[in-house]
């Protein structure tokens, strides 16, 4: 029998005040990640994806966000912890990397400075010699060649690649239970994108722990996740496994990310720019559905797209969840004939 998923969010809303108005950014996300498993969040920007990867890490505390909900890791609601405890998590049992190397990266002190900082962070006591056996045993492992010599240089003497296996190191110095990865390739070539996510898979089958991925690009997910949370527009529209999603998808915008994956060539496979229009405004969203400007079949059989804001439900007797007020047996025909097609 499987145990309780590591990470469980429930309802999670998230907006943040600004002087135009409240920015909606994420209207009511729910999911659970189980130990050893991958969870992909894709969505285009400004869908919520990275909003909920920071919420989790707390990092929506600052300003003017208001949140509510549960994000329950290993039990413990880390919307209700107080800043002591969640400063103990972060870095620790859950820790994030981000897209960009080079701006998570301080140019001023060496990467086994870096390193040893995140080591030091959470074992104050460590000696001097424990911290270096630590670093240089992540800097094998996330695959810096002669990290004996290398631990002494800085960022700048690194490729792009390398720099993100150093954020990666960081990240995984203390044996998270939890890593989130926003866009973690995003700013890397195909072949470097592809070693990182080797890199993640390995790295976690070793630790078994649970990941969050947060991409644009369905290749990724394809690639590294077992679960995965479709976002727009703040909201899921679609929850499925990855066999589902690719073989069934359920949701009119999840059909147009995947006509946008086939349609492109492998240099830049999964960019989200097949779907005509852009995402809404998040202060002023459309009524009804909010995808429905971009809808190819908006209000068809009458359905009430335009005013009426879908439910989640689960589609049928599948394993899909979908937001949408296309009748099931349409949304199961319109998949079938997409992956046909
Ligand atoms: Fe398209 Fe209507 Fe479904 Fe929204 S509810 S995705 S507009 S068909």
């Amino acid at each position: 029998m499987a145990g309780a998923p590591l990470l469980q969010v429930d309802d999670l809303h998230v907006s943040f005040h600004t002087p135009d108005g409240d920015v909606r950014a994420v209207n009511g996300v729910s999911f659970t990640v189980e130990a050893g498993k991958t969870l992909g969040i894709v969505g285009e920007s400004g869908s919520g994806k990275s909003v909920t990867a920071s919420s989790i890490m707390g990092l929506n505390r600052i300003g003017t966000a208001t949140s509510t909900g549960r994000i329950l890791f290993d039990g413990e609601d880390l919307l209700a912890a107080d800043d002591e405890a969640m400063r103990r998590h972060r870095g620790n049992d859950i820790a994030m990397v981000f897209q960009d190397p080079l701006s998570a990266l301080n140019p001023y002190y060496t990467v086994g400075d870096q390193i040893g900082e995140a080591y030091l962070v959470h074992h104050p006591k460590a000696k001097g010699t424990e911290v270096r056996e630590r670093v240089l045993d992540i800097m094998n492992k996330v695959g810096i060649p002669n990290p004996t010599k290398r631990v002494e240089e800085y960022p700048h003497q690194f490729s792009g690649g390398m720099r993100q296996r150093i954020v990666i190191a960081i990240a995984l110095i203390n044996n998270p239970r939890l890593l989130i990865a926003d866009e973690p390739t995003t700013a890397l070539d195909v072949t470097v994108q592809a070693q990182i996510l080797d890199l993640m898979q390995t790295l976690q089958s070793e630790n078994g722990s649970a990941i969050v991925l947060i991409t644009h690009d369905l290749g990724v997910v394809a690639e590294t996740s077992d679960e995965v949370l479709v976002m727009y527009a703040g909201s899921a529209v679609e929850q499925t496994d990855v066999h589902s999603l690719f073989n069934t998808p359920m949701h009119p915008y999840t059909l147009g990310l995947l006509g946008s994956v086939r349609s492109l060539d492998d240099d830049s496979r999964g960019q989200l720019r097949a779907i005509p229009g852009l995402p809404p405004s998040l202060i002023k969203p459309p009524s009804g559905c909010a995808f429905h400007p971009r809808c190819a079949f908006s209000g068809e059989g009458g359905a009430p797209c335009t005013t009426e804001f879908p439910q989640l439900l689960r589609v049928g007797s599948t394993s899909t969840f979908s937001r949408c007020h296309l009748p099931d047996e349409t949304r199961m025909h319109l998949g079938a004939q997409a992956v046909e097609g």
